[in-house]
């Protein structure tokens, strides 16, 4: 996984509508076969993109079925492969994974779901000091991956912080919280970049079966591009998939970054020549959401001081049902149906009885939202989701 120079080779393209999992062998054949990929490695930690409790349909995370065609690739090398990944800092992992269903999805298709310590406990972690690193001058990631393959499995998808999301980014997920506390304290763009000089995924498949424009990362619009853009260089793939949504990297800061410091890499382009599929429409960044978005992560270092282990700012904050996207009960308009309450995949979030839900615990999936018949649940906060 780390430090090996990659084969910029080739960026396979292939669209998605012969079913996702069939373009997933595809492209993967084109990029040179996973035996290649695995090189006799044993195992392979897949590392889609679950970034909140919004299932791939939206558009917001990688899709089973990507995974799934990629697992069946893993094990057809006589290798395991693992599942790692922990969702955005303001949501809890068991109760992200219990919405998508990852726990029995992974164990109908033998895939092993690696929980690593979210908090960095040393058993789990080994530290990266990346040469030429500008800002994330040091950083950890899973232990398992010295012995292991990283297939990257992103979305092609924008991000009402880094503006989209992609192959260099999608990393982030496998980083303990304090080092991605760190990234954001210090600046996401240049430490995106720095990151990608420690951590060089073996693989990388953007999932653009659906993906997401407008205030991605989470409740941005679906973009039904039907493609999957994979390679080797995590660079390369993502300039590609600008060119699949009509995006000038330049435009991305990270990306800009990436090839200012790192240089423009050569690739030879395999599949479908598509041209721009969809013209992505990028998240409106204001001023004043990035900076109190930023400002969670400085203030995140005394409140982990004084809070319990695995505690946040970011969680408290969202806890009180003040900030971030939430759903909130119309009581003028709500019959007391129950029907929320059975669509929602958590327990005891919403309480029939005052009719307020529980913020500690909602994970702001919007399933209540979108089932509710009397059309009695709003959506509080900034985001792209309907009103
Ligand atoms: S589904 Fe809508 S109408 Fe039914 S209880 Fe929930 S909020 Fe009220
Ligand atoms: S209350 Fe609604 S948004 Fe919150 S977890 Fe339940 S279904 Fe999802």
């Amino acid at each position: 996984m780390v430090a090996i120079q990659p084969d910029t080779g080739t960026i396979a393209v292939t669209r998605t509508f012969d079913g996702i999992e069939a373009a997933a062998h595809r492209v993967i054949e084109q990029v040179g076969g996973m035996e290649s990929v695995m090189r006799g490695a044993k195992m392979a930690i897949l590392k889609p993109n679950l970034v909140a409790g919004r299932n791939a349909a939206s558009g917001s995370t990688t899709s089973f079925a990507l995974m799934k065609a990629v697992a069946e690739e893993v094990r057809a090398c006589g290798a395991e492969p693992v599942l790692c990944e922990t969702p955005g800092t303001e949501f809890d992992r068991d109760a992200t994974y219990t919405i998508l269903g990852i726990d029995t999805f992974c164990e109908e298709n033998g895939i092993r779901i690696i929980r690593v310590d979210p908090e960095g406990g040393e058993q789990d972690w080994v530290e990266l000091q990346p040469e030429g690193a500008r800002r994330l001058r040091r950083f950890r990631v899973p232990r398992i991956l010295e012995e292991a393959r990283l297939i990257n499995l992103p979305v092609l998808k924008t991000h009402v912080v880094s503006t989209m999301t992609l192959g260099m980014k999608n990393p982030m997920g496998i980083l303990p919280r304090p080092d991605r506390r760190s990234m954001h304290t210090f600046g996401i763009d240049q430490c995106i970049v720095d990151m990608n000089r420690g951590i060089r995924p073996d693989l990388t498949i953007v999932d653009g079966s659906i993906g997401q424009d407008g205030e991605g990362p989470v409740y941005g619009d679906k973009a039904d591009l039907e493609v999957l853009v994979a390679g080797r260089d995590s660079l390369a793939v993502d300039l590609v998939c600008c060119a699949v949504v009509g995006v000038r990297p330049r435009d991305i800061p990270h990306l800009k970054l990436a090839l200012e410091q790192m240089g423009k890499p050569t690739w030879t382009l395999a599949g479908e020549d598509t041209g721009v599929i969809k013209k992505f429409r990028l998240p409106q960044q204001k001023t004043l959401y990035r900076f109190i978005f930023w400002l969670m992560f400085p203030l995140d270092y005394p409140y982990t001081w004084i809070a319990k282990r695995g505690k946040h700012f970011s969680t408290m904050l969202y806890g009180t049902g003040l900030v971030g996207t939430r759903p909130q009960i119309q009581e003028d308009k709500c019959t007391r149906c129950g029907v929320c309450v059975e669509t929602c995949p958590l327990p005891n979030v919403i309480d029939l009885k005052t009719l307020k839900v529980n913020y500690n615990t909602c994970q702001r999936c919007l399933l209540c939202y979108e089932a509710c018949p009397e059309k009695a649940i709003s959506v509080k906060g900034y985001s792209g989701a309907r009103q």
